[in-house]
């Protein structure tokens, strides 16, 4: 799945209590996009594509560094650390969200060359329990659309509910705008 995607489902688990703090919000999201973070060596292979020898840290490392147990145990304990309340609450959402990461890859990232990116949960210490999946859609594929559309149409409703949507993480000023324009534009009180 997409990093929107894996944000976005992030998000929702975030939101699954309802009294927790911005800071323990967004570390809980972005557990949801950490394990993508082995991806950024696609940056040097593109870089080096044209050299002799070029650097295929994407094609290696792709799916294996960051997609494990224990990487996201090191996540959760980062999000532990940088909560400032509910810290297990968050440190175990942060492990869901992670969770459902690893499971969105393996049921719908089939990539265009058809690669079906496996899973190796227990990297580097084992290549037992390495994930794949005969039915894996493409990264393309509708169900994605359908889980990214309706994670963000609860996304803008627990907004417009709650008060806070993603644009928090960045500016709390700017999500009180939006909140505050999402509300002008449905009212509240009509809710019931
Ligand atoms: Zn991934």
């Amino acid at each position: 799945m997409s990093p929107v995607t894996h944000f976005l489902v992030g998000w929702m688990v975030a939101n699954v209590p309802s009294r927790i703090g911005r800071r323990e919000r967004a570390a809980i999201a972005l557990a949801g996009v950490a394990p993508d973070l082995d991806g950024l060596g696609a940056i040097s292979e593109f870089l080096t594509k044209h050299r002799a020898q070029p650097l295929l840290w994407f094609t290696e490392y792709h799916h294996v560094l960051g997609h494990n147990l224990a990487f996201a145990l090191i996540v959760a304990a980062i999000c532990y650390a940088v909560a400032r309340q509910r810290r297990w609450l968050t440190a175990l959402l942060a492990f869901a969200s992670f969770h459902l990461h690893l499971l969105g890859d393996v049921v719908g990232a089939r990539g265009p060359d058809g690669y079906q990116w496996p899973v190796p949960y227990l990297a580097p210490f084992s290549e037992r329990w390495t994930w794949t999946w005969n039915g894996q859609w493409a990264l393309n594929a509708w169900p994605n659309f359908v889980i990214t559309g309706v994670c963000l149409l609860l996304t803008l409703y627990l907004a417009w509910r709650r008060g806070y949507s993603p644009i928090e993480i960045v500016s709390p000023r700017a999500d009180r705008a939006f909140v505050a324009a999402l509300r002008a534009r449905f009212p509240l009180a009509a809710a019931g």
